[in-house]
């Protein structure tokens, strides 16, 4: 079987295993224990605040630890918007965020703010006057992705830092999809908040944090104990959190480089396959050199994604109709609408590949002669 969805969850590093299989073996003490074994389940949490600070050029003291950027999303919005209430009501973000972000805003809206869902153009991108025209003196937060997941477009945070740093409006950003793979620094793109998620990133599920700028007091989104100084309550998940950290340092800038190149690499040979066999395809999105996201949404005309999906799963191949959350239901994906109406023949035809770490060339030579076979065989049958 070929792992062709990286974009829902990557495979975990074996450095990564072995760094918390000795975490829980050795050193289970609880963080907030005084006596050895909560020093050194402290230190060990310490350490990975400090890699994982480090790879944002943020301080330790800005990270807060969360179980995934879904909560780290969630925090940030909710506590965010009830804290500046008193300041205004209106709310920026856009249609295609991660569940995770549209529907802590529909939550919002129930409690009484107004939320702007920015448009997105046919790649998926944000136009920055759509942005201007809706910023106002009302507006508290923004809400903007960093790269989308399913179609991987890049959206332009440093340009909406910039527009905010004389604003009363703070900037959350959902870096889940492009943490592993852009040089991301918190100050030089002005933002004030960012979540992200170690399961992407070769780390364990469940595990993740969000960044706040030095200074600003975040309001407890989980009540309890005093863990997180008083952020994030609860025991802290020190294998996974030391997982993600080793990670974290898995990253260097040159393996971030060497992904941009394999990623740009293997769309370009996938797509000359298919131009090469004659297949009908479009993509969704853009293709650019100078954007390292790991994702390939693709629109196969006339076929179907659940034929497509299915086929490429029993010939070993697994990729995705979308995101994970929306290929297990028939809902029909939120980001393509957005991108190209609801009645758009893309949206039931489509399909997401996603390339991660360990993804070799010849897997995705495999992958193309596999779906060149699959397309011709369904188009065959169809005409019959
Ligand atoms: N945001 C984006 C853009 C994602 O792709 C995901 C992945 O599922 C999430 C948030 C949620 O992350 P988690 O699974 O850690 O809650």
């Amino acid at each position: 079987h070929i792992y062709l969805d990286n974009a829902a969850t990557t495979p975990m590093a074996p450095a990564v295993v072995e760094a918390m299989t000795n975490q829980m073996q050795n050193d289970f003490g609880n963080a907030s224990s005084s006596h050895w074994f909560g020093r050194t389940a402290h230190t060990e949490l310490d350490a990975a605040r400090k890699t994982i600070a480090q790879s944002i050029n943020a301080k330790p003291d800005d990270i807060i630890f969360t179980s995934g950027a879904t909560e780290a999303n969630n925090t940030a919005i909710k506590t965010v918007a009830h804290a500046m209430a008193s300041k205004g009501k209106h709310i920026i973000t856009t249609a295609i965020e991660h569940p995770s972000v549209l529907e802590s805003m529909k939550a919002l809206e129930r409690e009484g703010f107004n939320v702007t869902y920015l448009p997105v153009s046919e790649t998926g991108e944000l136009e920055l006057a759509d942005f201007d025209a809706a910023l106002d003196d009302d507006t508290i937060l923004v809400s903007v992705m960093m790269g989308n997941n399913e179609v991987g477009s890049r959206l332009p945070i440093k340009a909406i830092g910039e527009r905010l740093v004389d604003h009363q409006a703070l900037f959350h950003t959902d870096a889940t999809q492009t943490y592993g793979f852009y040089y991301i620094d918190v100050d030089a793109l002005h933002v004030d908040f960012l979540s992200t998620s170690a399961h992407k990133i070769n780390g364990p599920k469940g595990v993740g944090f969000l960044y706040r700028r030095p200074g600003y007091k975040l309001l407890p989104f989980m009540n309890g104990g005093e863990q997180e100084k008083k952020r994030r309550a609860g025991t802290e998940n020190i294998a996974g959190i030391v997982g993600m950290a080793k990670a974290v340092s898995l990253l260097t800038p040159e393996v971030k480089a060497k992904h941009q190149a394999d990623f740009y690499g293997f769309k370009q040979q996938l797509l000359k396959q298919l131009d090469d066999a004659g297949i009908d395809y479009a993509l969704n999105g853009s293709l650019k050199p100078d954007n390292p996201n790991h994702v390939l949404n693709m629109w196969l005309k006339g076929l179907s994604t659940y034929a497509l999906q299915t086929n490429l799963d029993l010939a070993g191949f697994a990729i995705s109709g979308g995101s994970a959350c929306t290929a297990g239901s028939l809902e029909p994906s939120h980001v393509l609408i957005a991108m190209f109406g609801k009645d758009s023949p893309r949206i039931g035809e489509s399909i997401r590949v996603s390339f991660g770490t360990y993804t070799t060339a010849e897997e995705v030579q495999a992958f193309g002669v596999a779906l060149i076979k699959i397309a011709n065989r369904l188009h065959a049958r169809a005409k019959k």
